[in-house]
């Protein structure tokens, strides 16, 4: 089966508002393509429970600083299409840059607090950039079930933070993150790996399932569990490819609070869920993971 290819909001409008005059309704996965299993488990559970599926497809030029990668970003729009169309989804929304950002425009959506800190903290400007394109996309294709992935944990709360904020009429399902058999998340971006840093890659989730094993056997202190994933990450280092850590945190997985710890530095039992996140340099690709407790 192939996906109606549309890229223009008027005809996405009109295809849309035929669906639903037929009362079916509205799945959403939003993306920027180059597209893998990690989407596609999106796409499938969009499936599950809407009776149409849209993906977008947008490679977002203000949610990319300006020594980011936004030129060399992985674009394969055909492929793309073909592989949610196998997987069921009826359209792919690709617009073009003026499509999203008419000309003179100046609005941007900001989400205060939640956009702080961890990747917000080194890449400035960015969760404004996603919180302002999502909004669009709430607002065009309107009412429906959105699915995220877990693997952009502070995406995630930041958008869900938005929608509640700015009374989007829509739900956000978030999604488990889809690894490869060594433990690397799934990523556009891991294509950029040479060889050896391919090898090193999988060092970030090995971290963070060693944390999380010494968690489950009781572990509470907060410096001893991130030592733990440090020191199992260093570990993976080889020779010329070396996971440089940008930051490796252990948050409330609710709120993104760093306050999760006693005065000895114990996790509380107040903190219901905890999640450790890490985003590392190798070379010259910026990978994130994360895991919950
Ligand atoms: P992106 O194209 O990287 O902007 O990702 C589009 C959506 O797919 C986001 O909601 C991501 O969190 C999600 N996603 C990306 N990689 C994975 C993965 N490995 N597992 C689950 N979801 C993912």
């Amino acid at each position: 089966m192939t996906s109606k290819l549309i890229h223009e909001r008027a005809q996405l409008r009109d295809v849309l508002d035929e669906h639903r005059r037929q009362g079916r309704t509205v799945g959403v996965v939003p993306t920027m393509g180059a597209l893998h299993e990690g989407h596609l488990s999106l796409v499938r559970a969009a499936k599950c429970e809407a009776d149409l599926v849209v993906v977008t497809i947008f490679v977002n030029p203000i949610q990319f600083g300006p020594n980011e990668d936004f030129e060399k970003y992985p674009r394969t729009l055909a492929q793309d299409a073909d592989l949610v169309g196998t997987e069921g989804a009826d359209l792919v929304f690709s617009p073009s840059v003026v499509e999203m950002y008419p000309l003179g425009e100046q609005t941007r959506v900001r989400v205060t607090e939640l956009s702080l800190g961890l990747c917000g903290a080194h890449r400035p400007g960015h969760f404004e950039g996603v919180a302002t394109v999502v909004a669009k996309f709430f607002n065009l294709i309107g009412a429906g079930i959105y699915f995220f992935g877990e693997k952009d944990y502070q995406q995630l709360r930041v958008i869900e933070r938005m929608a509640r904020d700015l009374l989007f009429p829509i739900r956000i399902v978030g999604c488990p993150i889809v690894r490869q058999e060594d433990g690397l998340a799934l990523s556009s971006r891991n294509v950029y790996l040479n060889q050896e840093e391919r090898l090193v890659a999988p060092g970030l989730s090995v971290g963070l399932f060693a944390a999380r094993t010494a968690y489950r056997q009781g572990e509470r202190d907060v410096s001893a569990l991130l030592l733990i994933a440090q020191r199992t990450i260093n570990a993976h280092a080889r020779e010329g490819a070396a996971l440089q850590l940008e930051y490796l945190e252990l948050r409330d997985a609710d709120n993104l609070s760093g306050q999760i710890a006693d005065e000895r530095g114990l996790i509380t039992p107040r903190t219901r869920k905890v999640v450790l996140l890490v985003a590392a340099r190798l070379g010259s690709t910026r990978l994130i993971d994360n895991v919950l407790f």
